[in-house]
């Protein structure tokens, strides 16, 4: 069936709020980017939808006149994700923003898809509670669902997939489904919630979710390590994890990428090689693995190492750290963001990230190396002038010799920031005959391939 615009916005409009459907022309620009270098794409209409009701109808009309769907959450991600190169509608879900309860004696958290961590976390506070994934950017919590999103603290309490307990979908048919339930444990049926989180918004909208929370820790001690070379660095980490010291936050930061902070943060820390570093629990116990976390860093050359007790002290560390990738995008107006984002076995890491370093001089490039190296996640921040054919070249080649490397010793293309359109060519290297499996359970959930087409596996029509 061959519809016109027309017809989908006034069919749009017999079921939401006329208020609530826009072919405004600066919020169609607004959802036709994301926070990356990939190029732009216009939807032809945005929905703010407030209620589960309205995605399903939303979803009922799209999949009548076969119109492509994207979910957007704050368009924060980093490999075109969100960006509707086959037009449609885009559904903006920044309306849905409701923490609809809190279960303080259960630790979880039901809340709407739009809520940020930002907000969520300054409602927990007068709980005594916190959310712990935290990527650099305010994303949503569908968002960092639909990415299977980390940050600073997953190696101590793991991604979004470790939080979820459970999701409302709406299916691409409309019909509203529950991924898992509100128990510890359960071994009943398929892994729904492992499946749909990290789906890219390819296999269904998550219109609520129910999270683990956490209890704010009794204490907290941060610290800055300093080192000659990246290497020093990363073979500290190493050396600390497998010495099973129980760290909360673990963080490289490179030298060039600590000037970028000091600019950014107006702070004054050691451009050198430098571990940001956070430990959680009892005083008495901490300052134990401290103790011996200090005698690990000085076997590695560590050249300094401060630490931060006080609240204020703290959060402008951390704050420093969640702003590098800002940092670096207003460090160089005009350019555009590309970050690499593997990840490997920790006893790999070190290897992975002195042949980034290599690469990065062997093509002439200018990049930082930051990364969550706990997890063995580290990126390389480059930023690119997109009217410069040949420095676009050099990033990709860049970006698929890291990605090969890590492919090589059993890592994977992408630790968090997922697959959109700019990964999609590892796929196969990555998964073998097991993407043939996700292209299968793609054409079951969305027969009609509308659901954020092309991003993850490709439509076979
Ligand atoms: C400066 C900066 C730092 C970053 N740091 C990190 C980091 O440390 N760790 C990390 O993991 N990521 C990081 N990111 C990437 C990004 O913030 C995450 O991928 C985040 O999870 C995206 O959330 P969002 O709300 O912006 O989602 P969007 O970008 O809007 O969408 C992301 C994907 O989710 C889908 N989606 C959105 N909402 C829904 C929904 N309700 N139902 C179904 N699908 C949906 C979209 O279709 C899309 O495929 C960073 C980005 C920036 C710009």
């Amino acid at each position: 069936m061959i519809t016109t615009n027309e017809e989908v916005i006034s069919a749009l409009r017999s079921v939401i709020p006329e208020s609530q459907v826009t072919i405004n022309q600066t919020i169609l620009e607004q959802h036709s980017i994301d926070e990356s270098y990939h190029s732009a794409s216009l939807p032809d209409i945005v929905v703010f939808p407030t209620t589960t009701e309205e995605v399903s109808s939303i979803m009922n009309i799209a999949n009548q006149h076969k119109v492509p769907v994207v979910p957007f959450g704050r368009g924060t991600s980093l490999e075109g994700h969100v960006i509707p190169y086959d037009h449609g509608i885009t559904i903006d879900f920044s309306l849905m923003n409701k923490i609809v309860e809190v279960r303080e004696k259960d630790f979880l958290v039901k809340v709407q898809p739009g809520v940020t961590r930002s907000q969520l976390n300054k409602e927990l506070k007068k709980y005594g509670l916190f959310f712990s994934v935290d990527p650099g950017a305010d994303a949503t919590l569908g968002g960092m669902a639909a990415t299977n999103a980390s940050g600073t603290t997953s190696v101590k309490y793991g991604t979004m997939r470790d939080q979820v307990r459970d999701l409302e979908v709406v299916l691409s048919d409309g019909t509203v489904i529950h991924t898992g339930n509100l128990a510890e444990k359960s071994s009943s049926g398929y892994h729904l919630n492992g499946l749909f989180v990290g789906s890219e918004g390819t296999l269904g909208c998550f219109t609520e979710l129910t999270v683990r929370v956490y209890g704010i820790p009794e204490y907290v001690m941060a610290a800055r390590a300093s080192f000659e070379t990246v290497n020093d660095a990363v073979e500290a980490v190493v050396s600390i994890l497998q010495a099973g010291i129980p760290i909360a936050r673990v963080e490289l930061v490179d030298e060039i990428s600590m000037k970028q902070v000091n600019l950014h943060s107006k702070t004054a820390y050691k451009e050198q090689p430098t571990l940001f570093l956070e430990f959680q629990g009892n005083e008495a116990a901490l300052r134990q693995d401290v103790e011996f976390m200090k005698e690990i860093v000085a076997s590695h050359h560590c050249e300094g190492i401060e630490f931060e007790t006080d609240n204020a002290a703290r959060n402008q560390l951390w704050e420093a750290r969640h702003n590098l990738a800002y940092a670096y995008v207003h460090g160089h107006p005009g350019k555009k963001l590309m970050v690499t984002d593997v990840c490997l076995p920790i006893s790999e890491l070190a290897g992975a990230i002195a042949h980034a370093r290599e690469a990065l001089n062997l093509l002439t490039l200018t990049g930082g190396i930051v990364g969550h190296v706990g997890d063995g996640n580290f990126h390389v921040l480059l930023m690119i002038d997109m009217n410069d054919a040949r420095e676009i070249q050099k990033a990709d080649e860049f970006n698929e010799l890291i990605v090969m490397y890590a492919l090589e010793r059993g890592g994977t293309c992408t630790g968090e920031h997922g697959v959109g359109i700019g990964k999609q060519k590892y796929q196969e290297k990555e998964h073998g005959k097991a993407l043939l499996v996700m292209e299968k359970i793609k054409q079951v959930l969305d027969p009609d391939g509308l659901l954020n087409p092309n991003k993850i596996v490709k439509i076979k029509k």
